[in-house]
């Protein structure tokens, strides 16, 4: 959540000076053998990605010598654009998208086995990130060039920033011999991809336009467009099966490393006949009008306002909520048989990429917890039970049911830690709410004992964080699991700034959540507990929010909800004995959300607790989250 929401773009050097590779790391510098041309200048974007500002002008499109589908050659006018200096790299990639799917890892390595949807989606999620106005319309992939955000390069655009003025069959000549000092192709790159910008860029400073992955174009491919292809601003057929690749990559011959040479791919890599490890992309964007890019004016906000405001034209989109994910969570193992397994975390990821889901998340990046964060509500003695545990040879933490391995303390750690960056995001306003797809859970866990598959309390430790760092005084927890939430209701028990409520079976594990236990001393009255006999369901628990939760969280009036989101209550599951739906943990969601809206701005934190049945898990995490993003 670190992408800044400055929506200047900034120079890093003036409009006329001849700029090619000035600090742009290993790219080299030198336009020699190039066509000269008009002197392109560097920007760095919002986000703080290097683009290359690329003139507007007139072409030569295709090639008199090349295959069939490079003909007519036919001249061409295109508008300026920025362009990505290089390729869109696995690092930018994780910036904003959860899951790199490369090949071939490495952080500075072009992103690959991308599908042309994936592009069109990782554009408007960087356009969003900035505050620009996506291109991509997510249902029909229709692109708005209007628009000011980040989209794919027309095929018209990349073949004339790709030429940057020359018109031979490579930007630096005919001689394909020359391409290894400019492009990691089939006869240098070993057979991977290799990091970007380290071959020598074009005579406009754009790296990597051959070779290294082939790059998805905007345009439909038809082979035989170019006979009617208008002159000016040419965006391809409006229909056909497959969108067009340019550049060749790092397994092509010299003869698909040329600035005319046309491919084309299924948009979703059905029937591919491109190996998927070879194809990428690079973004451009529309020029902002020259007053705003010399003058510092802001461009106008973006769809990501402030989501407690009400009444903006955009109130019908949906929500933007934060996900909070990490395979470090896999990592805290707990041995055959455990329900608190790794695969919870896995098949919620699943089911979220495979629905599609994933893609409209916001990834929050967890960092650990630090102790003073940890001590706000564990002792010391106890923090450093658990980290020292493991290394003294203990193999469960205070009861069997928290059995331990090497990484449990710090992944403990990563887990509160996600939860504290999910507040951070919500309270700056970056999201309307977060889930935390976390492990382990917290619930359970008491000031100065692990217990019932936890070991630091989440949810406890993020409301002390929040009302300390970010002054949201009144915190309501709202505790839907099946198993009464113990160590929660006791940090809080006497504090009438965080009101407790749990709905759980009752009598059941851990022994806790009677109907009168409601808190003491100037807590009294701040803890909520609705008892529920095993069989219960939706309705239920609807119940117990609409006549219980909603009073009293109206009285109270909280800055910010927690949900300490247990879906073992879900009818599948093994250990809860309760019938609720993925439907009626949406419905659960719903009311959560009209409270949050009334006092809190609409900010809430959601935050895995139990849930052991994987498909019940995953389908309700689904419907949750779709609430969730209910505008
Ligand atoms: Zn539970």
């Amino acid at each position: 959540m670190s992408v800044p929401r400055d929506l200047r773009l900034t120079w890093t050097a003036p409009l006329a000076a001849v700029v090619c590779a000035l600090a742009l790391g290993s790219c080299a510098a030198g336009p020699e053998g190039g066509a000269g041309g008009p002197a392109p200048a560097v920007v760095t974007t919002a986000a703080g990605d290097t683009m290359v500002f690329v003139p507007g002008g007139t072409f030569e499109m295709g090639s008199p010598a090349g295959r069939d589908d490079e003909r007519p050659v036919h001249t061409v006018r295109v508008a300026p654009f920025l362009m990505d200096l290089c390729e869109v790299t696995q690092a930018q990639w994780d910036r904003l998208v959860l899951g790199n799917p490369s090949h071939f890892k490495g952080p500075d390595r072009p992103v690959e086995q991308i599908s042309w949807a994936d592009a069109a989606l990782y554009c408007n999620k960087r356009s969003r990130a900035e505050g620009l106005e996506p291109c991509y319309d997510e249902e029909t992939a229709r692109c708005n060039f209007d628009a000011d955000g980040y989209r794919l390069p027309t095929e018209a655009e990349w073949e004339y920033a790709c030429r940057a003025g020359s018109r031979t069959a490579h930007f630096f000549g005919d001689d394909p011999r020359r391409l290894g000092d400019y492009a990691w192709y089939g006869a240098n790159a070993a057979k991977k991809t290799r990091p970007v910008g380290t071959r020598q860029p074009n005579s406009w400073g754009l790296c990597d336009m051959y070779g290294n992955v082939a790059e998805w174009c905007n345009d439909v491919y038809e082979k035989d467009s170019y006979a009617q292809s208008p002159s000016e601003n040419p965006r391809g057929p409006g229909k056909g099966e497959r969108y067009v690749l340019r550049g060749g990559a790092w397994n092509s011959g010299p003869e698909a490393c040329r600035s005319a040479c046309r491919a084309a791919e299924s948009p979703g890599f059905q029937d591919a006949c491109f190996t998927r490890d070879a194809i990428g992309f690079r973004c451009v964007r529309r020029v902002p009008p020259a007053a705003g890019l010399f003058s510092g004016a802001s461009a106008p906000a973006g769809p990501q306002g402030d989501p407690g405001s009400a009444g903006a034209p955009a109130a019908a989109k949906p929500l933007q909520v934060g996900l909070v994910y990490d395979d470090a969570y896999l990592r805290h193992l707990t041995g055959p048989g455990h329900p608190e397994r790794p695969e919870r975390l896995t098949a919620i990821v699943d089911r979220l990429r495979k629905t599609g889901l994933l893609e409209q998340l916001v990834p929050i990046k967890p960092a650990p917890a630090a102790r003073e964060w940890l001590t706000t509500v564990h002792s010391a003695a106890y923090v450093a039970r658990v980290e020292s545990s493991y290394a003294d040879g203990v193999t469960y933490l205070d009861t069997l049911d928290v059995p331990i391995s090497e990484a449990s303390a710090e992944t403990a750690a990563l887990a509160a830690g996600g939860v504290l960056a999910a507040v951070d995001a919500v309270a700056a306003g970056k999201v309307a709410s977060a889930f935390c797809a976390v492990r382990p859970p917290g619930h359970h866990a008491r000031r100065d004992k692990a217990m019932g598959f936890c070991i630091y309390n989440n949810v406890a430790i993020a409301a002390r964080y929040a009302q300390k760092k970010h002054g949201l005084a009144k915190v309501l927890v709202v505790d839907w699991d099946v198993h009464h939430g113990n160590g929660t209701q006791e940090m809080f028990y006497d504090d009438p700034t965080v009101l407790y409520f749990g709905v759980h079976r009752y009598p059941f594990y851990p022994g806790t959540g009677a109907a009168d236990e409601k808190g003491e001393g100037r807590g009294r009255g701040f803890t909520v507990n609705v008892p529920l006999a095993a069989g219960g369901g939706d309705a239920e628990f609807k119940k117990a929010f609409t006549e219980a939760l909603e009073p009293a969280a109206a009285r109270f009036a909280p800055d910010l909800v927690l949900i300490s989101a247990g879906f073992d209550a879900h009818r599948d599951d093994p250990l809860g004995g309760m019938k609720m739906t993925a439907e009626g943990y949406a419905d659960l969601t719903r009311i959560v959300k009209r409270i949050a809206r009334a006092s809190a701005r609409g900010r809430i934190v959601s935050v895995l607790e139990g849930g052991y049945d994987l498909e019940g898990l995953a389908a309700s995490v689904e419907a949750h989250l779709r609430a969730l993003r209910e505008p």
